[in-house]
């Protein structure tokens, strides 16, 4: 029966239409007709969860003190070793009471920190294309968001000279993400500084997003926020488990920095959930410590389909930038396609999944990305497939 009475609340109503739902319907219609879908679509990791972190979850599970509600703000000891993991990492000191607290993922996050400090009305800069809990967060806070354009020639970077003086007045907070997700792209220290000078001249609380912090490759280490000085005093960062560690499905994140950030999202989060399972938050706690021979092998997996599909691009005329992190490829359109068309196009002809940019937003028009979630087979499947339909750049 459908209520015709019936409208969801205006923070529902204002949501941009989701690119996704209209790719998930032809999906299924192209799975129905009997074709071996490859879904390079989502950022969902492939592999297992380390089996340390498997085991670690099977003994916290059997032991009955975990079954209870767990507390509120997380266990002591996971937010002690979220700290302890920041204090290794970056070389960055955090009070693991106030400065540290878990979440069910870092979307679940995002989307709380914005309800939990922009009104309606409230300006929040957000670059395009960007991740769509960057934009949707706030936008079902009700905030007026502000669109900083991402741009090839700049590197993907925000361009903080160029945000009007009025805007940045304005201005209450500015969500970020570098190593970027949709366009793969990384960040000099000298944008975190930039971005923590902007933010104390104009009071603009810094939302940054760290979820790649261990997926670059090459040597490369991404900067964190909390790393520059004046960044924690001005801002907060959010770290998922579920990239890095293949912990997708466990919805294991945490955020840190400002206490008085932290304690508003705790706040409205009290009235709201109870936070992780204790069992998986001790199983979190052996993910942050195992050995770094873990995280070279992830770097490697990645970094390897990276390159094998660089090649075969380039193969088809493609010319596609070389990522230093995250595990996705941020690919043109040829030009006369819209990404839609040409996701959709792909999709019909070979069965092979990838996300047209616009899903990130207007920023993303013109590009398309290409998920590093398959083995080297299943994407030489996909590339081979491309190539039978014609697929070229030009
Ligand atoms: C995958 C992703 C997340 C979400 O992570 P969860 O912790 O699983 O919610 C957050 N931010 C970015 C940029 C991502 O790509």
């Amino acid at each position: 029966m459908t209520l015709n009475w019936l409208q969801p609340a205006q923070r529902i109503a204002v949501l941009p239409p989701y690119v996704f739902a209209r790719l998930d319907e032809l999906k299924a219609r192209v799975r129905e007709q009997g074709v071996d879908l490859i879904d390079l679509g989502m950022g969902n990791p492939d592999g297992p969860t380390p089996a340390p972190v498997v085991e670690a979850a099977h003994r916290a599970i059997a032991d009955s003190g975990t079954h209870g509600y767990p507390p509120f703000e997380g266990t002591a000891s996971f937010r002690r070793a979220i700290t302890d993991w920041y204090a290794r990492r970056y070389d960055v000191q955090l009070d693991p009471g106030k400065e540290a607290l878990p979440l069910l993922g870092s979307k679940e996050g995002i989307t709380h920190l914005a309800m939990a400090f922009i009104n309606p009305g409230d300006l929040v800069l957000v670059p395009t294309p960007a991740y769509p809990a960057h934009f949707r967060g706030p936008a079902i806070a009700g905030g007026d968001i502000y669109p900083l354009h991402l741009k090839p020639d700049n590197g993907w970077l925000i361009d903080f000279d160029a945000i009007p003086e009025d805007i940045a007045r304005r201005a209450k907070a500015l969500f970020f993400n570098y190593p970027n997700n949709p366009t793969a792209a990384t960040a000099p220290r000298q944008l975190f500084e930039a971005a923590v000078e902007f933010a104390h001249r104009h009071q603009v609380l810094l939302v940054h997003d760290l979820c790649y912090a261990e997926l670059a490759f090459d040597g490369y280490q991404p900067t964190s926020l909390l790393e520059i000085p004046g960044g924690k005093e001005i801002g907060v960062e959010f770290h998922t488990l579920s990239k890095t560690y293949n912990m997708a499905g466990w919805r294991v994140g945490f955020v840190v920095g400002n206490a008085q950030v932290i304690q508003g999202l705790r706040t409205l989060k009290t009235n709201l959930d109870y936070g992780i399972f204790a069992a998986l938050q001790r199983a979190a706690e052996t993910a942050l410590s195992l050995p770094d021979r873990y995280l070279e092998e992830v770097q490697q997996r990645y970094s390897s389909r990276r390159d094998f599909l660089i090649d075969e691009f380039a193969s088809l005329g493609w010319s596609v930038d070389r990522p230093r992190a995250t595990m996705y490829l941020w690919v043109p359109c040829p030009s006369h396609l819209n990404s839609t068309d040409f996701a959709v196009s792909i999709l019909e002809k070979t069965g092979v999944v990838v996300t047209p940019g616009n899903a990130f937003g207007p920023g993303g028009e013109g590009y398309i990305r290409v998920s590093l979630i398959a083995d080297l087979d299943r994407l030489g499947e996909a590339m081979e497939r491309l190539r039978q339909q014609g697929f070229r750049l030009t």
